[in-house]
């Protein structure tokens, strides 16, 4: 199980805050964080994360649980218990931001948007170095004819027949120990209270029309395959005025023929020939940076030896430097051999002892190793 947030440390308070301490705690970061007052993207997360420990530290039971056994019935941003952040503002600001009020259980009809993804392919790059791309996603906006109301202009939303406006429905059942009255949202007007009774001719009621947008979004360099981008209030608009949702764009990175990533590093191959290899060389490698980079290969370098051009690789993303570039060594044998090379080989065999004896079919490094 995923470790527990400190719910006291989210809410900066001691572990013994009395109740009112913790209540005082939340209402001073609620107006300091809430996404009404506060336009920073980070904010929002941070608001539900307090009202998600607020929510349990206020329950002297949850409390309690949360004390003995450090779980709060999940993270803390899954945990945040209101549909809209608006619900919270309104208990804590008694409407004075946005003029809405506390009623009963009805529920409001403002709703922040839904969050939309989208994927983007990126060249391999484009990934490393950073790029700018166009996304194009189909949204909801917000109905111009009807400012999201759903209501056809000039006209308002009536109270809900079937509830009467409370936004609920009564159950009542008898059992032995009595009556017992039970509470539904109601279904008409989807817990609301209200009804529209001429709905707006664009959205058919809906408040919002769908939309092709087109984002500008930035690619930082480094990113990776697999990674996702946000755009804050790039998702649908909200509903009623609610806030917008984020679009996260979702990065497919394309392999390259020639490099292959390992975290900030690059790697890839260099063939070399076998008399490179044992006399040694200046090669020129190439870089995905588009220059090549000299490189000294040693005489009697071995076949998969590794070597490191440091600065070459992947930049870190959001912060300065760049990954190393490791080039792996492959010594390639030739296939055929003229007469002459042959002659040549031949000879070098004879002269280092390598030419095989009669009935000795295994080399005598592995012969003496297989004796032990
Ligand atoms: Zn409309
Ligand atoms: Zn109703």
């Amino acid at each position: 199980m995923a470790k527990a947030p400190d719910l006291y440390g989210v809410l900066g308070i001691r572990r013994d805050a009395t109740e009112d301490e913790i209540k005082r705690a939340y209402r001073k970061l609620a107006r300091e964080l809430h996404p009404d007052v506060n336009r920073d993207p980070g904010a929002e997360l941070r608001f539900k994360e307090v009202t998600a420990a607020y929510e349990t530290l206020k329950d002297p039971v949850r409390r309690q649980q949360y004390d003995l056994f450090g779980v709060a019935g999940g993270t803390a941003p899954d945990l945040f218990p209101f549909g809209d952040v608006g619900d919270v503002f309104d208990v804590f600001f008694g409407g004075g931001f946005g003029g809405r009020r506390t009623r009963s259980r009805r529920r409001t009809r403002t709703q922040r948007g839904e969050d939309l993804f989208v994927p983007l392919a990126l060249t391999f790059r484009e990934a490393v170095f950073g790029t700018q791309k166009d996304v194009a996603v189909e949204t909801l906006s917000e109905c111009e004819r009807c400012s999201g109301s759903g209501c056809e202009p000039g006209t308002r939303p009536s109270r809900c027949t079937r509830c009467g406006g409370s936004g609920e429905i009564q159950d009542v059942a008898r059992s032995i120990f009595g009556t017992v009255m039970t509470a539904r949202p109601c279904t008409v007007c989807d817990g609301t209270g209200e009804e529209i009774g001429a709905p707006c001719r664009e959205c058919a009621g809906q408040g919002r029309v769908p939309r092709k947008q087109r984002f500008n979004v930035e690619v930082p360099a480094g990113v990776a395959d697999g990674m996702e981008l946000r755009v804050a209030g790039g998702g649908q608009d909200g509903r009623s005025g609610g806030m917008a949702g984020d679009l996260y764009v979702s990065l497919q990175v394309k392999p390259h023929p020639v490099f292959d990533r390992r975290g900030q590093d690059l790697v890839c191959g260099l063939p070399v020939s076998m008399t490179q290899a044992a006399l040694g060389a200046d090669l020129d490698v190439p870089t995905l940076d588009g220059e090549a980079e000299r490189i000294r290969l040693e005489p009697g370098t071995q076949s998969g030896s590794v070597l490191r051009i440091r600065g070459r690789g992947v930049p870190h993303l959001g912060r300065r430097g760049r990954g190393d570039l490791y080039v792996t060594v492959t010594v390639e044998i030739p296939s055929s051999l003229s007469s002459e090379e042959r002659a040549l080989l031949e000879r070098m065999a004879q002269l280092r002892g390598e030419m095989p004896k009669r009935g000795e079919s295994l080399p005598a490094r592995l012969r003496k190793l297989l004796e032990k």
